[in-house]
């Protein structure tokens, strides 16, 4: 038996999880630093103060609910990057922190891998190689990854993230941050034609939600409250079609060119009920595989971390004390 601690500080979730053999979450607790809703999106210095004041906490609630005695764990597995800088560095340094005290390896790990393993903790194992969708706060991207679980970048944002875009327009919607889930909430019976709003159309496999976010505003601009009120469902509906259309365009597309037949969903705005089902329409009619992680691994969480720090454990993916926090992929 194998058991790792994972810790995940790299934006505003507080996160530590105890994970047995890189499947059976004995304990996974995650603090989300509502703070930051008073002023529309993280604040980076809020969120370092937030970590440094919450970790201890956390960490202690984790162990207890896992019942595992904390000289037993095999490793200590925490985000290095990317994320923000501050936050990260309270991650890594308490990390370092038990392994000296421990006497236990560390291990690195990569934010959005551990986004992806989320599908590992939620379905077991997985058939490769994947076409693989991280769309959350801080990221839009497309990978493949193969069995050794590899990633290869072959599209990303150009400018803001699709979880970004949720949040901006909910902003400007008065609906509270984080705006996906809120957007989500007020569009169920929404009509999803009431207004076309752009999709970017870029040739590669890159996305763009910037032009979105501008095209909410100015749509915006000249209605008065009462119309927005009374149409509130219908705008939800009609802008959140937009970010899900373009994400599932290149999905479907890169599946394509690539012939991949596997897919995968992970990150933030995989929960997402609408992208969820949009794409699980198209692999139930091509045959194609598609794997979406349970609704507590979309969000960041440690879990995840723990689950991708067993890989990593198993073929030594050790840190040292030089080991540093990075900012970006
Ligand atoms: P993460 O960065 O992975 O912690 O995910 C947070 C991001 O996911 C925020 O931008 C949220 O607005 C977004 N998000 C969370 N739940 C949903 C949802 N149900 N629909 C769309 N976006 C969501
Ligand atoms: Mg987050």
């Amino acid at each position: 038996m194998t058991v790792i601690l994972g810790i995940e500080t790299s934006c505003d979730e507080t996160s530590i999880a105890l994970v047995k053999d890189g499947r059976e979450v004995l304990s996974n607790i995650v603090r989300t630093q509502h703070i930051h809703g008073k002023f529309g999106g993280v604040v980076p210095d809020i969120s370092s103060r937030e970590h440094a004041e919450f970790i201890d906490t956390v960490y202690y609630e984790a162990i207890d609910k896992s019942g595992i005695d904390i000289n037993k764990i095999d490793a200590i597995s925490v985000v290095n990057g990317p994320g923000l800088i501050g936050s990260l560095m309270t991650g890594l340094m308490f990390a370092k922190g038990l392994s000296l005290h421990y006497n236990k390896p560390f291990i690195p790990v990569n934010h959005v891998d551990a986004h992806i393993y989320a599908n590992v903790l939620t379905h077991g194992n997985l058939n490769f190689p994947l076409l693989s969708l991280v769309a959350s706060g801080g990221h839009t991207s497309l990978f493949i990854v193969n069995k050794e679980f590899k990633t290869e970048l072959i599209g990303k944002t150009i400018d803001d993230a699709a979880g970004e875009a949720f949040d901006k327009c909910a902003k400007m919607l008065k609906l509270g941050y984080p705006g996906g889930p809120s957007i989500e909430k007020h569009s169920i019976n929404g009509n999803t034609n009431f207004h076309r709003f752009p999709r970017a159309k870029i040739k590669n496999f890159d996305f763009s939600f910037s032009g979105l976010k501008t095209s909410v505003l100015y749509y915006l601009n000249d209605k008065d409250n009462d119309f927005i009120n009374e149409n509130l469902s219908h705008i939800t509906a009609s802008l959140q079609e937009a970010i899900v259309d373009q994400l599932i365009h290149k999905v479907i597309s890169a599946s394509e060119e690539f012939n991949i037949n596997i897919l995968s969903l992970a990150g933030g705005v995989s929960a997402n009920i609408r992208l969820r089902d949009k794409l699980k329409e198209y692999s139930i009619k091509t045959g194609k595989t598609l794997y979406v992680p349970k609704l507590c691994y979309c969000t960041d969480n440690a879990a995840n971390v723990a689950g991708i720090g067993f890989m990593l454990y198993q073929k030594k993916g050790f840190g040292n004390m030089k080991t540093n926090v990075y900012s970006r992929k």
